[in-house]
């Protein structure tokens, strides 16, 4: 049985103030009325080690949106995993579609980056996922083959087990059009079924695939009833509190 995860992506958005308001309300909000799921905070990276302190003791935890795949060195800007984990952070965010698109990720780098955060014991949230002319050209399942395939590239079946997959079909994010419950369970079901090709069907089972596209409250029952939705990665809508604790309390 997979534990439902949801995880809020909170880009570059927020100042400090305004994060610890957030995070303290969602923490309390779990606290009152303590909902049976995972719950990953992913900030800006200057406020990971003030929210891990405001989640502590807490069901929440705090992610990081991206890591470096080497531990130290000359690699102005950057942060290492080992850098992560110090200051508090449990998850890490790799291969997101904005950094595929803007900042010149690949699945080789995605795969560094899955060993180097796995290395130091972080939890990765892997995004694959199609763009809109990807899915027009009928080209979906080629893409995230690649995406899962050579992301996944020479890891263990426990390296794997430790990691969450985000289906993030690119024209769904930050647009208001979310893929269908039956168009992202198509997807999570062959998600999975890649995951029994490389690792059998004991680790594919164990590993949870989060949907993420313009997920909301008003959208995220309906995906969630679904056999291999397990959770959802969340952007817009985990910059609320009311929102958010709605969908951490999908369902309900
Ligand atoms: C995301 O950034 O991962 C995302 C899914 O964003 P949104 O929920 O805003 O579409």
């Amino acid at each position: 049985m997979r534990r439902p995860f949801i995880a809020g992506n909170w880009k570059m958005n927020l100042l400090a103030a305004e994060a610890n308001s957030l995070a303290d309300g969602i923490v309390k909000d779990m606290a009152k009325n303590t909902p049976q799921v995972d719950v990953a905070l992913c900030p800006p990276a200057t406020y990971l080690a003030t929210l891990a302190d405001v989640c502590r003791d807490s069901r929440v935890r705090v992610g990081a949106q991206n890591l470096h795949w080497e531990s130290s060195g000359a690699y102005t800007g950057e942060l290492s995993g080992q850098m992560l984990k110090d200051v508090g952070c449990f998850y890490v965010i790799i291969g997101h579609s904005e950094r595929r698109q803007y900042f010149g990720e690949t699945n080789e780098s995605v795969n560094r980056k899955l060993k180097a955060a796995l290395q130091v014991g972080l939890h990765p949230i892997v995004c694959v996922g199609e763009t809109l002319d990807e899915r027009q050209q009928g080209v979906t399942q080629k893409v995230i083959r690649q995406h899962v395939v050579a992301g996944y590239d020479e890891l263990s079946k426990e390296h794997a087990e430790k990691t969450v997959i985000a289906y993030e079909p690119v024209w769904a994010i930050g647009t208001g059009m979310t893929a269908t419950p039956d168009q992202a369970q198509e997807t999570h079901a062959f998600i999975r079924s890649l995951l029994v090709d490389l690792f059998g069907s004991q680790t594919a089972e164990s590993i949870r695939i989060q949907y993420g596209g313009s997920v909301k409250p008003g959208n995220v029952d309906d995906l969630m009833a679904k056999p291999d939705i397990d959770g959802a990665l969340v952007g817009g809508a985990s910059l609320k509190i009311d929102p958010f604790c709605r969908i951490i309390r999908f369902q309900s």
